[in-house]
């Protein structure tokens, strides 16, 4: 099993991130992708990824702080790219939520970085929350083919173009919790080849854990919660999510 999305370079890991990987490992969670908000700390993923075997990188600029966008940042991101542990870009998108960055420089932000990853034929860790019509448009105007769109928290009707499109989509814990249905909904329909499980540790832990710090080793919870939405076997959604997540990365199996 592996945790495709999780934060390892999150402030909260820094003290017992070794019991952290190991408890991972005890559960059968034999790799992780550590993913990368700020150039500052993409940096620290590849620095966490080549102190642990089992850890993979991503870099990029979360929407978020896209108001921190500079003209070297580009070339900095092509140069962390080249790096041996670094497996994708991101995570990249649009938050109109929390709206962080004004929205014109989070598209901006976005588009430059769709871009880099289609013109370098790496995969993208897309990250939405209200947003995705624009989303959308951008990502049919660029349209690269390797995206996964993390932390899915959409309706069906608004990601069956991205699965059609071939694009994988994340799940995280908050599927888990009793008001998600229409995540629920989404996993129902989404074909299991096209799944990939993922904590986003540190927050957003799964039941049983909802409220806990969230760790790599509960995206047992999640990969649980899809067997039973599609009435397979745990062991399936193991074989399955696990083959997905080491396609679309390009990890070695
Ligand atoms: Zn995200
Ligand atoms: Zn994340």
């Amino acid at each position: 099993m592996i945790d495709s999305h999780c934060h390892l370079a999150d402030r909260k890991f820094t003290r017992d991130l070794d019991q952290i990987l190991l408890r991972a490992k005890e559960a059968g969670v034999e790799k992780c992708v550590t993913i990368a908000d700020t150039l500052k700390e993409s940096k620290q993923c590849i620095e966490i990824a080549e102190k642990y075997p089992e850890v993979f990188a991503t870099v990029g600029v979360h929407p978020h702080g896209s108001r921190a966008w500079g003209v070297g940042d580009r070339d900095n991101l092509i140069l962390m790219l080249k790096k041996d542990k670094v497996v994708a870009l991101g995570e990249i998108g649009l938050d109109y939520h929390y709206d962080n960055s004004p929205r014109d420089v989070q598209r901006d932000v976005f588009k430059i970085q769709l871009e880099l990853a289609k013109e370098l034929d790496v995969p993208v860790v897309v990250h939405c929350r209200s947003a995705i019509a624009d989303l959308k448009s951008i990502i049919e105007e660029v349209d690269h083919k390797k995206i996964v769109l993390h932390c899915c928290t959409e309706k069906w009707e608004d990601v069956e173009w991205l699965v059609e499109k071939g694009a994988m989509i994340g799940f995280t814990g908050i599927a888990t919790y009793p008001k998600s249905q229409e995540i629920r909904e989404v996993i129902g329909n989404c074909p299991l080849e096209q799944i990939m499980i993922e904590t986003d540790a540190p927050y957003l832990a799964p039941d049983p854990h909802r409220g806990k710090r969230n760790e790599p080793a509960f995206v047992v919870e999640v990969a649980k919660l899809i067997a039973r939405l599609k009435n397979v076997s745990l062991e399936e959604v193991d074989k399955m999510t696990t083959k997905n997540t080491v396609e679309f990365y390009g990890l070695p199996s």
